[in-house]
């Protein structure tokens, strides 16, 4: 069988002598393995293709047991992502948390165009705020946004000491509110009120003080860690070094 498919390539590892395997997150089909051949081989016409990042229409054999490209066109190959150690190390982490939430034969097209317009902002945005952009985003689009409008256990307004409980998937209100949940200002909520009532690039637009970053990247890290059953990504350790200074 064959698949003519666009598709992002989200990981990379070795194969055999000549070749490499590929994670491909495919706009048609989800989360597919692919063995790309004589990738390894510098001459061979797909070796300069086999990168992070790359985004292309893919001609993909499905086997029984193993895929592979019969052929590859690159659209955009997001090559300054891989010219810069944090922008690398920021790319790297999208694509680990995007192959955390897709599955092999299902397609999801709103994931797959957040994923290209993140990577794309990668090349000039904060990196920062682009992280909780895409968290948000990503979460909203697997169907776990978080709650932010009203009490996530009694749908109360949120008014004063409100709390954000990972558990219950949301912020709770002053009634509610436990010793379990991270206490978030008023200024906190209304910030996650705009990413949940607004699009990408209208929340790209905003500017939001680094103070308020930090604590909106605990957040949601928390509870994106929470819902996907995931917390060790191995990009963030290397991000978490960039943390320090
Ligand atoms: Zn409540």
């Amino acid at each position: 069988m064959y698949l003519k498919t666009k598709a992002i390539i989200t990981k990379i590892r070795d194969f055999s002598e000549n070749d490499l395997l590929l994670e491909l997150f495919t706009l048609e089909s989800g989360k597919v393995t692919v063995i790309a051949k004589g990738a390894k081989n510098a001459k061979s016409r797909i070796s300069g293709a086999a990168n992070l990042f790359v985004y292309g229409e893919f001609d993909l054999y499905m086997g029984k047991k193993w895929n592979r490209i019969n052929s590859l066109e690159i659209i955009e190959s997001f090559y300054p992502l891989r010219e810069d150690i944090e922008k690398l190390s920021y790319g790297s982490y999208f694509l680990e948390l995007t192959n955390a939430s897709i599955v092999k034969n299902k397609s999801d097209q709103e994931l797959f165009a957040l994923l290209l317009k993140t990577l794309d902002a990668l090349k000039s945005a904060d990196p920062l705020m682009l992280k909780i952009v895409f968290e948000f985003k990503l979460m909203e689009s697997i169907g776990f946004i978080p709650r932010v409008f009203e009490c996530a256990k009694c749908s109360s307004p949120l008014e004063k000491n409100i709390g954000f409980n990972i558990e219950y998937g949301g912020c709770l209100c002053h009634r509610c509110n436990n010793p379990k949940s991270m206490n978030i200002s008023i200024k906190i909520l209304k910030i996650l009120q705009y990413f949940a009532n607004n699009d990408f690039y209208d929340i790209m637009e905003i500017d939001i003080h680094i103070t308020f970053l930090k604590k909106i990247d605990i957040i949601l890290f928390k509870y994106l860690s929470y819902y996907l059953e995931k917390n060790n990504f191995k990009s963030l350790k290397f991000l978490n070094l960039f943390k320090e200074d």
